[in-house]
C-alpha cells in the first residue's frame, strides 16, 4: 500500500505520517526532510534547491523524483510507505506511478484553515539533528530551547516565517487541484478534518486505512 498524505505546510502531515508509520509498520517519506539532508550535507543536489527551498517555492520534478526514487527502492519500502509531501503536483503522481508501478494508493487529504496554519507553523521549532518537531502552542519545547533527546539547540526552519508560509499555501492551493482530481477519479481520495486534536485525526485516518487495508488483502496480494 502507498499512502500519500496531502494537505499544506502545517496541517499535520508529518505527525499523522510518523503515528501511521508507527502503527502499521509504513515507513514515512518526507520528501522535505530528505532534501534538507542534501543542503546540510552540501551534495550537488542539495546545493540545486538550496536557494528554492528557501524561497517556499516548488523544487523541479525531476529532482525531486532523484530522492523520491531512492528512497522507495529501499528494502523497508516493499511492503508499503507513506508519502509526506510527495506528490505535490499531477505530474509528480503520474511520475510516481511510472517509477513504482501497479501499488494500490490511498491519498488521505487534511483539510486545514490558513488561519490555522498560520498560527502552527509560526509557533514551530525543530531540532536540526534529529528532526524532532516542537510547538509553543501544543507541544512545548524545554525552556532552555535544546532537543532533549540530542541536546542541539531548536531552530525555526528557515521557510517557517509568516511571508514564506502564506507563500506555500497560496502554491498549495493552486497547484493542488489536479491531484485532488487524479485520486479522486481513481477512488483513492479520502478527506479528514485537520482541524481537531492529533488524536482525532489519527483516529479517523486509521478507520480508513483499516477498511483500505483489508479490502485490498481481499482484492490482490501486493502490498
Ligand atoms: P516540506 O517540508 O514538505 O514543507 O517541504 C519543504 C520544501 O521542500 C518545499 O517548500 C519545497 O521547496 C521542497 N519540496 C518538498 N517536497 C517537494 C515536492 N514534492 N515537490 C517540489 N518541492 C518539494
Amino acid at each position: 500500500m502507498r499512502i500519500i498524505l496531502l494537505g499544506p505546510a502545517g496541517s499535520g502531515k508529518g505527525t499523522q505520517g510518523e503515528l501511521i508509520e508507527r502503527h502499521y509498520g509504513f515507513p514515512r517519506i518526507s520528501t522535505g526532510d530528505l532534501l534538507r539532508l542534501e543542503v546540510m550535507k552540501g551534495t550537488e543536489l542539495g546545493k540545486m534547491v538550496a536557494d528554492i527551498m528557501k524561497s517556499g517555492r516548488l523544487v523541479a520534478d525531476d529532482l525531486v523524483l532523484r530522492v523520491v526514487r531512492d528512497r522507495v527502492d529501499d528494502p523497508d519500502c516493499q511492503a508499503g510507505y507513506v508519502l509526506d509531501g510527495y506528490p505535490r503536483t499531477l505530474n509528480q503522481a503520474l511520475l510516481l506511478e511510472k517509477i513504482d508501478v501497479g501499488r494500490p494508493e490511498t491519498a488521505l487529504e487534511i483539510m486545514i484553515s490558513e488561519e490555522t496554519v498560520m498560527e502552527r507553523l509560526s509557533g514551530r521549532l525543530v531540532c536540526p539533528e534529529c528532526g524532532t518537531v516542537y510547538n509553543v502552542h501544543n507541544n512545548q519545547p524545554p525552556a532552555d530551547r535544546r532537543c532533549p533527546a540530542c541536546g542541539a539547540e531548536l531552530t525555526v526552519r528557515n521557510d517557517d516565517r509568516p511571508e514564506v508560509i502564506k507563500e506555500r499555501f497560496r502554491i498549495y492551493r493552486e497547484t493542488i487541484g489536479p491531484l485532488l482530481e487524479h485520486y479522486s477519479r481513481k477512488q483513492v481520495l479520502f478527506r479528514v478534518d485537520g482541524q481537531r486534536t492529533v488524536e482525532e485525526v489519527f483516529s479517523s485516518i486509521r478507520s480508513i486505512l483499516d477498511d483500505r487495508i483489508r479490502g485490498d488483502r481481499g482484492a490482490s496480494s501486493r502490498p
